[in-house]
């Protein structure tokens, strides 16, 4: 059988890498040749986690970023460092700079098929140039994309007259409710902004794409795989959770291509020292900011809830000394014992599946999500931006192993607005009492439930999945790699973007 060559294109931030990294380990597991295309600031992460285990051989090719006729400074190569309009605007042109270099890299190498994150659309102008298909990967939930299709479809937010003011969207498998100020102002402004027009052009690349790659599994949400299939047409494969398919060592999972600015050996032995089910672990993914006051809410919040905790605080990139006037008087010395503060990048992974954690206060980024939910930990869900509001509801509304800490306010930098009370009373809620209880053999069915979905051995993506996703209302039993083979040696003259 002829080995199919695929090229792997992730965004340029960190929750968008990981996972397509680890879907290019399981294509090459599944018989692909894989190459990921991207920067010179991305090369040394990727190739630490391509070396953490031998056998596995995929390839990287290099794009120069930023393009100097982009006017972005030079030192922004990731959007973790974009915090203004204008940066935004700088870094959508020099993303789109990267077709031409890209092209190249397809016309030099031949690949069969594309997967490309959904922030460069125009990759699927350039596999239709080269007639080869084009996957997409969005990086969130089937709820969340079925939510963002249909909240374009019927803008019921339209149809409210105040911010306090409560919609539900339509045509959902739920009635999911939301506030306009929930909502990203770019999907609601009727004039266009850069970033508007950015997501129209995902939108119109998603249509036109050959299929969907999800980093989900069919049990977790199957009213949404089905919704996304079925009435919105997609082509789409849940091929998650894909850390759990990752055959890489615990130590490297772990990291998550980043390094740890804690030592194993300082937070392993101090939850080592606590009860089971007993820690709030706080994380906010790789991107979000609060400001001072928000922050100290937080510490005081969690303070009053009276449990112990580990809370992960973002360093920021361009301030390393950064003066910390947030904290509460006395913080740290009150909290010697209780809490456990790391500046910087957490091994996330490996804190969530320590049996001490109890409550995971997350911000709703698609793999903190799916990372809790496979871990079994009830969350405190506390979406910041982008699609996070949707996968709150995933977790409150329909797993129901969480409960909101009642943010409203869509903000990508200096969120603020909610109050220490908040958080005392949403970590209580998950961690004290019947309530509690439920939520927790909730959470921990779960995570059973994911580990069933990738097999026992986690590593191995069990070749008889995708066979027993026939169940699933999809035509597609195959492997969307197996399917484009079928396809290829099949194809006469037509063209992959139209069977
Ligand atoms: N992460 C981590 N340590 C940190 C912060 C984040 O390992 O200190 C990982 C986390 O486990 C997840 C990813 O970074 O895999 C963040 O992705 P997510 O979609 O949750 O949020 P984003 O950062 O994209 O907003």
């Amino acid at each position: 059988m002829v080995q199919l060559h695929a090229f792997f294109f992730p965004f340029l931030a960190q929750g968008h890498l990981i996972p397509l990294l680890e879907m290019a380990k399981l294509f090459t597991s599944r018989g692909v040749k894989s190459t990921i295309i991207s920067t010179p600031f991305f090369a040394e992460p990727i190739k630490e986690k391509l070396t953490q285990e031998s056998g596995i051989d995929i390839g990287l090719k290099i794009i120069k970023f930023p393009h100097p006729e982009s006017g972005l400074p030079d030192h922004v190569v990731s959007v973790e460092l974009v915090n203004t309009d204008e940066l935004f605007s700088q870094f959508g042109k020099a993303i789109a700079m990267m077709q031409e270099p890209f092209e190249e890299l397809v016309h030099g190498f031949k690949p069969d098929f594309i997967v490309s994150d959904m922030f460069f659309p125009w990759t699927v102008d350039s596999a239709a140039k080269f007639d080869i298909p084009r996957l997409i990967f969005h990086g969130t939930s089937c709820l969340a994309l079925c939510v963002g299709e249909q909240m374009q479809r019927h803008k019921p937010f339209k149809n409210v007259s105040s911010d306090s003011e409560s919609f539900f969207v339509p045509d959902l498998p739920h009635r999911l409710e939301f506030l306009r100020t929930q909502i990203c102002v770019a999907d609601l402004e009727e004039h266009e902004s850069d970033f508007g027009r950015l997501l129209k052009q995902v939108r119109e690349s998603d249509r036109r794409s050959y299929g969907v790659l999800v980093n989900s599994f069919y049990e977790l949400e199957p009213a949404y795989s089905d919704h996304y299939r079925t009435v919105l047409g997609r082509r789409s494969w849940n091929i998650g959770p894909l850390f759990l398919c990752d055959s890489g060592n615990n130590e490297g999972r772990g990291h998550r291509g980043k390094k740890s600015a804690v030592d194993a050996d300082k937070w392993k032995s101090w939850l080592d020292s606590r009860e089971p089910d007993s820690v709030v672990y706080a994380c906010f993914g790789s991107m979000t900011s609060f400001t001072h006051a928000q922050l100290h809410e937080i510490g005081i919040g969690l303070e009053a809830s009276g449990q112990d905790f580990v809370w992960v605080l973002r360093k920021c990139e361009n301030k390393e000394d950064e003066i910390e006037d947030w904290r509460p008087e006395g913080f740290e010395e009150r909290m010697k014992d209780k809490g456990l503060i790391i500046r910087g990048w957490a091994p996330q992974l490996m804190i969530l599946n320590h049996p001490a954690i109890g409550v995971f206060v997350t911000h709703c980024g698609w793999n903190s999500t799916l990372e809790g939910i496979c871990a079994g930990v009830p969350m405190v869900t506390w979406p910041l931006f982008a699609e996070q509001f949707f996968n709150e509801k995933l977790v409150t509304d329909v797993l129901k192993t969480g409960v909101s800490v009642g943010n409203k306010i869509w903000r990508k930098a200096g969120s603020e607005g909610v109050a220490s009370a908040a958080v005392s009373t949403a970590v209580r809620q998950v961690m004290v009492g019947e309530e509690a209880e439920e939520i927790r053999c909730r959470a921990k069915e779960w995570k059973e439930m994911a580990r069933k979905t990738v097999g026992e051995e986690a590593g191995i993506f069990p070749a008889d999945r995708i066979q027993q996703q026939k169940s699933e209302k999809t035509a597609d039993m195959y492997f969307p790699a197996d399917r484009i083979h079928q396809q290829k040696s099949e194809k006469a003259a037509d063209s992959y973007l139209h069977l």
